[in-house]
């Protein structure tokens, strides 16, 4: 792989115990390196990590109980020893934030007191944005020379008018204490978008899709001209969708009941809502998709059951979106789940029949393995398959600042 006067940017996702990164190149969306660091600051601690799209995959322990600071040093001093190409073409550091309230609807190059901003921010996001500043203060030590850039998930979403943003709760929640919905997925969202628009064959600014990016985590998102309107996800990234462990929109009064009348504390809620919920909740096995369809095929019930849910709830989303948006050019399907499940596809189109949808088996099908496409009929309202790319979006938003 030739990188001489090659220009790349290292893109960071940092969660409470894993780093994922990646160097890309932002023009071309090349992608170097990609990897992952699990298990931090437990005693199993480790790294895996492949060159190029199709290099063999290689993996390391680290130290037990290494930190975000441990694995980017490894990174730095191991996994690119000897590659001096690659760091040497960094231009920028790229840093995907969760939420970044509603200080931030662009990507911001990170000095002190943008990190005190996002350490303001933990409230909205506290399991999120805690880890998100170990890894930017470790990457901002280790990669001093480099311009570090935050892009948040919750950026594209600023658009959103009060009347999609709000809840119907006294004001003084929203005014004082920064309770409204933030929406996450941003990246993905406008990413795909922007390819809707390109297979359209029309400008982003004049283009309307709703697109669902559905992986363990899901959400979907009604773009009018090239922006955000509304989107599933609230304040936190519980609400909306069922997901793979987590419930989506419930009546908020479980939860007194879970606690009054069941004994359930505060801390047992939150880890059912979270972690117990969703297609494992309702499936009784997995939070995988792979395994709730293949449920399906041997005739589980609870399977049947977990995979009728996740379609009737995406489809009733989705349809809602026909009064955000008036006019619909596209629909869009990505994320894990979005873009491997013919079989989810192919029943969300059916329960979306009376808004003109007919769906082309043939291209269904072969949108899989990552190829994306047309996969209605013509004639028919138009629904897309398009892989996402977030890592490519947060690479171009830090490389405006190198
Ligand atoms: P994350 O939100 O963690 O980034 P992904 O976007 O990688 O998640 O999506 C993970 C989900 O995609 C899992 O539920 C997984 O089962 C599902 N998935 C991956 N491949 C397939 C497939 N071939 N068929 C159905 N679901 C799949």
């Amino acid at each position: 792989m030739d990188t001489s006067n090659n220009q790349t940017v290292l893109v960071l996702n940092c969660g409470s115990s894993s780093l994922k990164f990646a160097i890309i190149n932002p023009e071309s969306g090349q992608q170097y390196l990609s990897g992952l660091a699990e298990a931090l600051t437990l005693p199993e601690a480790q790294i895996s990590w492949r060159f190029g799209d199709d290099g063999e995959k290689q993996k390391a322990a680290l130290a037990a109980g290494a930190d975000h600071t441990a694995a980017l040093t490894f990174l730095e001093e191991q996994v690119l020893h000897g590659r001096h190409d690659l760091l040497d073409s960094l231009i920028a550091v790229g840093h995907r934030v969760v939420n970044g309230g509603e200080f931030y609807s662009e990507p911001v190059l990170v000095d002190d007191e943008v990190e005190k901003v996002i350490e303001k921010c933990i409230p909205l996001a506290p399991l999120h944005n805690p880890a998100h500043l170990l890894g930017i203060r470790a990457a901002r030590r280790l990669f001093a020379a480099l311009p570090h850039v935050l892009v948040f998930d919750t950026a594209f979403h600023q658009t959103m008018a009060p009347a999609a943003f709000r809840y119907a709760l006294p004001d003084e929640l929203y005014h004082q204490h920064g309770v409204r919905r933030y929406g996450m997925h941003g990246t993905s969202h406008y990413y795909v978008a922007l390819k809707a628009a390109e297979q359209l064959g029309q400008p982003l600014e004049e283009t309307n899709v709703i697109t669902a990016h559905l992986g363990n985590g899901a959400s979907v998102c009604a773009v009018k001209n090239g922006k955000s309107i509304d989107t599933s996800m609230g304040m936190t990234p519980l609400e909306g969708l069922m997901m793979g462990t987590r419930c989506g929109n419930v009546d908020p009064s479980i939860v007194f009941f879970m606690v009054d009348e069941l004994g359930y504390t505060l801390e047992q809620v939150k880890d059912v809502l979270n972690k117990k919920s969703g297609l494992l909740g309702i499936s009784g096995k997995t939070s995988d998709f792979r395994g709730i369809t293949q449920g399906v095929e041997e005739g589980d019930e609870k399977a049947i059951l977990a995979f009728d849910m996740f379609c009737y709830r995406l489809a009733k989303f989705i349809a809602s979106y026909y009064v955000s948006l008036g006019r619909v050019d596209a629909l869009v399907f990505t994320g894990g789940i979005g873009e491997n499940s013919m079989m989810m596809r192919s029943r969300v189109l059916e329960l979306l029949a009376p808004f003109g949808y007919i769906e082309d088996t043939k291209g269904n099908e072969a949108a899989r393995f990552g190829n994306g496409g047309l996969i209605t009929q013509a004639g028919s309202a138009k629904a897309f398959v398009i892989p996402t790319n977030e890592e490519l979006v947060i690479a171009q938003g830090a490389a405006r600042f190198a």
